[in-house]
C-alpha cells in the first residue's frame, strides 16, 4: 500500500488516499505538531503534542471540501494538539518531503458542529484548507499570517460553504460564534472576517441575500 510508484504524481496521488483513508502507518509516526511550523491556527492559540489519526467523518468532510473547490492536492489530516484546528506541513510515511497537512481538535470541532451546526465546522476545516489552496505553505512565522492570508482563507471557507449548500448564516456560524466566546489576537478583527467569507460565498453561488449579522 505504501510502495512508492515511479511517477510523483501517481505517488502523490497514492499518499493521499492512503493518508486520507488513515492507514499506512500513520499511528506509528507519533509525530508531534508542535516541531513544525503552523500555518494558521483558526482562533489562535498554541500547539500541543501528540497526533492521531483522523475520525472518518472528518476524511469526509475534507474529501468534500476538496472536491467542491476543484482543489486535487493530497492533504493528511490528523486530529491533533491543537487548540481549534491548524494549516501546517509535515512529513508524510514513507514518503520524502513536507506535505499540506490540518490539525485539528476533534472535541473542538464537536462543539462548534453541536452548537452551530454542521457547516460551523466544515467552515473551520475549509479556512485550514484554504491555506493550502492559496499556498500559504511560505509562510514561516507561528501565529503570524498577514491578514491578508487569513482573510484569503476565510475568503475559500465561504466559496466551499456556498458549494456544499451552506446558506450566508451557516457559512459564518464558526466565526460568530468563535469571536462572541474567546475573540482572537491572532486573526483580523470579525467583520473583515466575516466580510472575506461571505464574498466567497458569493462567488461560490450563495443564494439569497446574505445575512451576517
Ligand atoms: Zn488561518
Amino acid at each position: 500500500m505504501c510502495e512508492h510508484a515511479m511517477d510523483r504524481r501517481a505517488v502523490l496521488q497514492a499518499a493521499g488516499s492512503a493518508m486520507l483513508a488513515g492507514i499506512c502507518g500513520i499511528t506509528g509516526q507519533a509525530a508531534n505538531a508542535q516541531f513544525f511550523t503552523v500555518l494558521c491556527s483558526y482562533a489562535g492559540g498554541t500547539v500541543g503534542a501528540g497526533l492521531a489519526p483522523p475520525t472518518q467523518y472528518a476524511v469526509e468532510v475534507l474529501n468534500g471540501i476538496k472536491a467542491a473547490i476543484n482543489l486535487n492536492i493530497p492533504i493528511q489530516i490528523f486530529q491533533g494538539g491543537v487548540p481549534n484546528a491548524a494549516a501546517t506541513l509535515m512529513p508524510a510515511p514513507g514518503l520524502a518531503g513536507l506535505f499540506p497537512t490540518i490539525v485539528y481538535n476533534n472535541q473542538f470541532l464537536n462543539a462548534l458542529h453541536n452548537a452551530g451546526g454542521p457547516f460551523a465546522a466544515k467552515s473551520v476545516l475549509a479556512h485550514e484548507v484554504g491555506h493550502h489552496a492559496n499556498n500559504d505553505t511560505a509562510w514561516v512565522k507561528q501565529f503570524q499570517h498577514p491578514w491578508a492570508k487569513e482573510l484569503a482563507a476565510d475568503f475559500v471557507s465561504g466559496l466551499a460553504m456556498a458549494k456544499l449548500g451552506a446558506t450566508s448564516d451557516e457559512a459564518t456560524q464558526a466565526l460568530k460564534a468563535m469571536f462572541s466566546i474567546f475573540g482572537s489576537p491572532s486573526h483580523p478583527d470579525t467583520p473583515r472576517r466575516l466580510e472575506a467569507v461571505i464574498s466567497g460565498w458569493k462567488e461560490g453561488g450563495g443564494k439569497g441575500a446574505p445575512k451576517i449579522g
